[in-house]
């Protein structure tokens, strides 16, 4: 195959941190990239973040920063985490750069021109929280069915778009072509949506009560943002409507969304792209939500450990394979700490780790670790099936890999390492290895197991790009992405007899449940700094650093982590401090540390704690800030 492949995420609402739901979903984004990467595709996955309306104007208030500098801080945090999630993005689009605005102006001023936009006064009502108006039928107990409060009532001018219009050429669409949204249950609830009257839909406010979102090109007197922004991102970040990469990549469009948005992508996308005379996208493909059973995780500082950390923990490769795995695309999965280490254990460390070793091992033991040639004599007994059953494992798997059935292609990869361990019971190389005579069998069976290795990091290729990278350098290749290409893949007998092998490594060593803590993690990629927003000399006066001198610690009872700390300021106080795990507290007395002197109050475990120590923490562990050199206690350090 050739041809070229487009991928979006969804550009993520920055009112919130990146969590689990953006990393599945951007993952996913990667692993479809990269297989269409291997069926030989030009491919291009595009992400971002959406960065106007009410919300995010309040959630920066809430911050004490102006919007511009919240969102630069928020969009910087979903920047950093991707490539830390192994993620290779094509553009991160925002929708506050100048390039994506001049596209929805023009788009906006095309449709407006068309007279699909219209004037119109509206009384509705309307969550502050969703951003939008309900009908009275969408309303759950008179509530809104995401905030569960009331909406209130609005009454004010604004602009339309009439997506009523377009309606029946919709329905005809999606029944036209079964796969346009995917999979089919959210076909069947967009059509089922459609069987209603279509609303039109409300694309401004007026600049009175929102003005963080894009000027109208008619009137300035409204902003659009939402649907008529963000929506526009997929086309803007191409270079729409003469660039180079709009022309390559529009016409494979592809979307992934979480259901929650299905009716944004699935009804008024296609018809904005419709009214807008651009070619629709070739598939919308909606997966379900991951419910996180917090009984099921571990606590680190009394508080549930975030899912996204586990890739620390356990290790990035086997935390993508995890989500891709657990997951039936479309369907809602549970993520737990549990379930991730069960399938560590038995799919990676058991089940390929295992084969990966005992294939390897053999090849060292009998033959030095030099790959083995096949004597044509008995290649065909020993391969044929062998041969086969990888060809209908890649055709298999390419299918379910194409359609987003991430599950079934790994379930299908994993009956092929099921194949290839019964292979080594059948053809007992220990056996053949006693007699000179069954020397040739004996260097068939360990190269048609090399080769199948060698397929199988291929194929894992998307989901785990860098233990495919190891197995496929232990297999005594050269580095080359081209190698996992399915073409290059489906050839048997790819690897040079001859070839040294390198020493064999473990790949996924086997996690002990009970000993599941974060304490283990492992030495990954530090997180990128992002430094909090700038502040005056004149801020930074108002925090009251004193000199203190550690008088007596101990241990609070009944809190592992707390020591309680009376230390010398010039006056004597009480400080809680969250140190145990690191200091015992008879290392601390005598110490010179640095306090915040004048920070509210607060009561930890019953005592009242006043003032803070400075300390860093990492993995764990802390190491509190000293002085170098004797300093009388209450000196300031500002
Ligand atoms: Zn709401």
């Amino acid at each position: 195959m050739s041809g070229t492949f487009y991928i979006t995420t969804p550009i993520y609402y920055v009112n919130a941190r990146p969590h689990l739901g953006h990393a599945y979903t951007t993952i996913v984004a990667d692993v479809a990239a990269r297989f269409h990467f291997m069926t030989g595709q030009e491919t291009f996955l595009l992400t971002g973040t959406d960065e106007h309306g009410d919300k995010v104007v309040r959630a920066a208030k809430a911050e004490n920063l102006s919007p511009r500098v919240y969102v630069d801080k928020i969009s910087a945090l979903f920047k950093a985490l991707w490539p830390q999630l192994n993620i290779r993005y094509g553009a991160f689009i925002r929708t506050t750069d100048p390039a994506h605005i001049l596209v929805v102006e023009q788009i906006l001023k095309k449709i407006h021109a068309a007279g699909d936009i219209y004037f119109s006064e509206y009384e509705g009502l309307y969550c502050f929280g969703c951003e939008r108006f309900y009908t009275e039928r969408e309303l759950v107990n008179g509530r809104c069915p995401d905030h569960e409060t009331e909406p209130e009532v609005i009454r004010e001018s604004n602009y339309f778009f009439k997506m009523s219009r377009y309606q029946d050429w919709l329905i005809d669409h999606i029944t036209r072509n079964p796969d346009f949204i995917r999979p089919e249950r959210y076909r069947n609830e967009v059509l089922s949506f459609l069987k209603e009257p279509l609303e039109d839909l409300c694309i401004s406010r007026p600049k009175t009560r929102l003005e963080w979102g894009i000027t109208l090109p008619f009137d300035p007197n409204y902003v659009t943002y939402v649907w008529f922004d963000a929506l526009l991102n997929y086309v803007s970040a191409l270079g729409y409507p003469d660039g180079d990469r709009y022309r390559k990549f529009w016409p494979k469009a592809q979307h992934i969304v979480a259901k929650d948005i299905l009716k944004p992508h699935g009804i008024y996308w296609p018809i904005m792209l419709k009214a807008a005379g651009i070619p629709l996208y070739q598939h919308l493909n909606v997966h379900g939500y991951w419910n996180v059973d917090q009984s099921k995780m571990s606590k680190s500082l009394g508080n549930v450990v975030e899912p996204l950390e586990l890739k620390n923990v356990y290790g990035l490769d086997a935390f993508r394979f995890f989500l891709m795995r657990e997951m039936a695309f479309g369907l809602d999965a549970g993520f737990n700490e549990v379930s991730l280490i069960n399938r560590i254990n038995s799919d990676l460390a058991n089940d390929l780790g295992n084969l990966f070793s005992r294939v390897l091992a053999m090849a060292h033991k009998y033959f030095d670790g030099v790959v083995p040639a096949m004597d044509p004599a008995v290649e065909k007994e020993f391969t044929l099936e062998l041969e086969q059953d990888a060809a209908g494992t890649i055709a298999a798997y390419a299918g379910d890999m194409e359609s987003f059935a991430f599950h079934k292609a790994l379930a299908t990869v994993w009956e092929f390492i099921n194949r290839l361990n019964k292979y080594i019971d059948v053809t007992a190389p220990w056996e053949l290895a006693k007699k000179k005579s069954s020397l040739k069998q004996l260097e068939a069976v360990i190269y048609n197991l090399l080769e199948g290795l060698r397929i199988i990091s291929g194929l894992i290729y998307p989901i785990m790009p860098d233990t495919a990278e190891t197995m496929h350098r232990h297999l005594g290749m050269e580095p080359d992405p081209d190698a996992f290409k399915l073409e290059r893949l489906k050839k048997w007998k790819t690897i040079a007899a001859g070839q040294k092998l390198p020493k064999s490594v473990t790949l996924f060593p086997r996690i002990d449940p009970e000993k599941r803590q974060l304490a283990a993690q492992t030495d990954s990629d530090p997180a990128p700094i992002v430094v909090k927003p700038e502040i005056s000399i004149e801020d930074f006066r108002k925090v009251d650093l004193r000199v203190a001198t550690v008088i007596h610690a101990e241990r609070l009872p009944r809190a592992r982590k707390l020591l309680k700390i009376e230390i010398d300021l010039g006056e004597k106080r009480t400080i809680i401090a969250g140190i145990a795990e690191s200091y015992a507290p008879e290392e601390l007395a005598g110490k010179q540390i640095i306090i915040v002197a004048n920070l509210k109050p607060a009561k930890i475990m019953g005592v009242l704690s006043n003032g803070m120590l400075i300390a860093a923490s990492e993995k764990g562990k802390t190491a509190v800030a000293t002085l170098d050199g004797k300093i009388a206690p209450g000196t300031p350090l500002n």
